[in-house]
């Protein structure tokens, strides 16, 4: 039988390992192990030739004991029910992981971004907030980016849900531009926080940040501004790879020349011949690497192929449940998705605080805050992890999971 490829029930399983490890109850796994809502629309949305085409959008809650939800909407041809399911869950841990008072949600639409022009685009941003507009709002459920939406779609969104509210709402969504209320350092966040991780990893592993050979998979928002602050901080960014390729030189790239030719989706091998592909890139001979791209990338196939001491996942779900299991047996350090990206929905949680108080802070203040907030994630993790002997997901899931299943306790949902 093959491993289990299905992010959603391998994240209900890893929820239920951890639920179980620490004493809790079945019927809190019985009310963890799903989103409690999940709403399926239909928008139907006006093409630049005239035509109108029906996409289908999801929204889903997981669970909203600790406050109003919150997680980004994800513009995909490959997004479906499960994943946006999943990618709740996911949410709610990274928020118990690094303390922010949210629960879990992740919104999607099956739709290819990159064939669409503007005009569309923003036909459909609205279209999907008039859709979701009762399920949503700045104390029930806060959207934000995710793959292939940014801050214009943001915006848009925004705009939409102010005219429907009939009050300026900075606060239902996180990711604006800065001139909309969003928050210095929002752009940069998981990368930043991912950085973090990475320090932390490599100071437990006696590892030099400086000349220290990173990799990279993807080359978008969290991918590409990783790189850069790894080539910053003195690192040789041996390679990177988007969709189409990748591109590899063991004296180290010039990131900052790549960083200036990507397009807005994280799009740069083209414009070069590539050297190699991604399988190749994961298997490349690194100190670091770091998935920045899609899931499911290191399974059990060619988990023995890797040669990297420290794995920082920034993508979502980028290593199956079998290869976490083979790389913690090796030695090997595995900073879990659930902490290794949680930077993003950090500031974005800054950046409602500052709508919500309409009073801003510099990026120096944001950057300050958040480093506090990975660098106590990170440490109570990686504790958990050794007192406990259990690999780092696990532990972060243990760290996760507590903060929902004490609320909903407290609330006497359970
Ligand atoms: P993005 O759309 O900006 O970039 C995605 C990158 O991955 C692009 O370079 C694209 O070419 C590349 N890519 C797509 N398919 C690929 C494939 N099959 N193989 C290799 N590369 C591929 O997205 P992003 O915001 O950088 O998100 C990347 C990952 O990080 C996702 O898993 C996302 O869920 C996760 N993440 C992002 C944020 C955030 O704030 N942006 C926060 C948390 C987690």
């Amino acid at each position: 039988m093959g491993e289990n490829l299905n992010l959603f029930t391998s994240t209900q399983e890893t929820i239920h390992e951890a639920l179980s490890k620490m004493g809790y109850e079945e019927s809190l796994y019985e009310l963890m192990k799903e989103p409690l809502r999940m709403l399926t629309v239909r928008m139907p949305v006006r093409m630049d030739d005239g035509s109108t085409k029906v996409f289908t959008g999801y929204r889903a809650q997981h669970n909203d004991s600790v406050g109003p939800t919150k997680g980004g909407v994800r513009f995909h041809p490959d997004v479906d029910e499960e994943e946006v399911k999943a990618l709740s869950m996911w949410m709610t841990l990274k928020c118990g992981i690094v303390d922010l008072p949210y629960g879990g949600g992740k919104g999607g639409i099956i739709c290819d971004p990159r064939t669409m022009s503007m005009g569309e685009l923003e036909r459909l941003s609205r279209a999907y907030v008039r859709a979701i507009s009762q399920i949503v709002g700045p104390t029930k459920d806060i959207p934000a980016p995710d793959v292939y939406t940014n801050s214009q779609i943001m915006a848009w969104m925004m705009d939409e849900y102010s005219r429907i509210d009939e009050f300026n709402s900075p606060g239902f969504i996180t990711g604006k531009p800065i001139v909309l209320g969003g928050s210095q350092g929002r752009e940069k966040a998981t990368a930043q926080g991912v950085t973090i991780c990475i320090e932390q990893a490599a100071k437990k592993r006696g590892i030099d940040i400086k000349g220290a050979r990173v990799v990279v998979q993807g080359f978008g928002n969290a991918g590409s501004f990783l790189a850069k602050f790894m080539h910053d901080a003195g690192a040789k960014v041996v390679a990177i790879s988007d969709a189409y390729g990748a591109l590899y030189d063991p004296k180290g790239l010039d990131i900052d020349y790549l960083l200036d030719r990507r397009d807005s989706f994280g799009t740069v091998t083209t414009l070069f011949e590539s050297t190699l592909s991604n399988k190749d890139l994961l298997e490349i001979d690194c100190d670091i690497l770091v998935p920045a791209a899609v899931s499911n990338q290191i399974t059990a196939e060619n988990v023995d192929n890797i040669k990297a001491s420290i794995i920082v996942e920034a993508a979502n779900g980028p290593t199956t449940k079998e290869a976490t299991k083979r790389l913690n047996e090796r030695g090997v350090l595995l900073v879990p998705d659930v902490l290794a990206s949680a930077g993003g929905v950090t500031v974005s949680y800054f950046e409602w605080v500052q709508n919500n108080q309409g009073y801003y802070w510099t990026e120096e203040e944001v950057n300050e805050k958040l480093e506090k907030k990975i660098v106590d994630a990170f440490n109570q993790v990686y504790e958990i992890s050794q007192s406990r002997r259990v690999n780092m997901r696990l532990a972060a899931y243990m760290v996760g999971v507590r903060k929902t299943a004490e609320a909903s306790r407290f609330r006497g949902w359970v």
